[in-house]
């Protein structure tokens, strides 16, 4: 047998990886200490942000020694405070069989910048807001985000007649998605925004959509996987608050899928380890083509020149 490509080999351990950082956000729920601290204004963190970055991290620097791996919480990866069983090294081995891209087949560690953010929709985690919540792991190959993880702990599956938790969604460039089954958009335009995190700019982006409807829920991942479920059409946040932990995984899975995800002006953000965090112009994001460029041609210019001079 041929040796497994590095980028398919890095997403397959992603996946194990999150399932294990998924029963940490669990586990830290069920205790009930959630440990909140407030990083900014409408910003918090909490102890499963902090032990499931520890996991990541610590999973896959002990595999990829080389990799540059980023991750929402600050100055926590200091391998050897991290409990041995948060060490995973297993891979998913559906993931490990699939066909690498030619295009990523001779991708290097160094190649590579790993964006993590451990629990996105931290505000929803902590409300009770659980189905919000996911695991981000997004894989990115000259600024560009090519593979990703979208983890969602709750998410609850009837195998026979239990409750299962946990499902865990994957995309890799020119391969697909997996872990799931995308379906296609509604027919309606349903537009998917910002449940805690609105301003007055938000709103006006949102006012210009003429959608049929607007849901309001937590997390960049979970509402990229609205889009690739058919719940919602379009993703629009006309803020600076996403930061590319947010947008990496989500915006590789969804342009595996067909769909784009770029800043409000229209333009890819770029995921080289050098890149400011913050995603200032905003984002939209939609299941294809058609649907972006519509949203797209909405926006008004004033709102575009507001953004960008933040
Ligand atoms: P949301 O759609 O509000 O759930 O935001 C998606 C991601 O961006 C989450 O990780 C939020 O924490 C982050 N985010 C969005 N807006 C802000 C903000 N104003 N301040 C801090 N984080 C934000
Ligand atoms: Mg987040
Ligand atoms: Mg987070």
């Amino acid at each position: 047998m041929t040796a497994v490509p590095l980028i398919v080999k890095l997403l397959s351990s992603s996946v194990s990886v999150a399932n294990r950082a998924g029963k940490i956000v669990r586990d830290v729920m069920s205790k009930g200490e959630l440990g909140i601290v407030e990083k900014g204004k409408d910003d918090f963190q909490t102890e499963a942000d902090r032990s499931a970055q520890r996991c990541i991290i610590a999973s896959l620097s002990t595999q990829y020694p080389k990799l540059n791996i980023i991750g929402e919480e600050d100055s926590l990866d200091t391998v050897d405070e991290v409990p041995s069983d948060w060490i995973v090294i297993d891979s998913d081995k559906d993931v490990l069989s699939l066909e690498c891209p030619p295009s990523l087949q001779d991708i290097k560690e160094e190649d590579i910048v790993v964006w993590v953010d451990p629990l996105d929709g931290t505000s929803e985690y902590t409300q009770g807001f659980l189905e919000h919540v996911t695991v981000l792991i997004g894989i990115s190959v000259n600024e560009k985000p090519v593979a990703g993880v979208i983890h969602q702990p709750y998410y609850k599956t009837l195998i026979g007649g239990e409750n299962k938790l946990g499902r865990t969604i994957w995309g890799l460039q020119d391969t697909g998605v997996g872990g799931f089954t995308p379906a296609p958009p509604p027919d309606a335009l349903v537009i998917t925004t910002t449940r805690s995190h609105s301003n007055p700019l938000v709103e006006k982006a949102l006012q210009v959509m003429n959608a049929n409807q607007i849901l309001r829920v937590g997390g960049a991942g979970y509402k990229v996987l609205q889009l690739l479920e058919g719940v919602a059409s379009v993703y629009v946040f006309a803020s600076s608050g996403c930061k590319k932990w947010d947008t990496c995984a989500p915006e590789a899975i969804l342009s595996a899928a067909g769909g784009k995800l770029t800043d409000v002006l229209g333009n890819f953000y770029k995921y080289g380890a050098s890149e400011s965090r913050p995603n200032k112009t905003g984002v939209l994001a939609a299941v294809n083509n058609d649907l972006h460029s519509y949203a797209l041609s909405k926006i008004p210019q004033e709102l575009k020149d507001t953004l960008s001079k933040k």
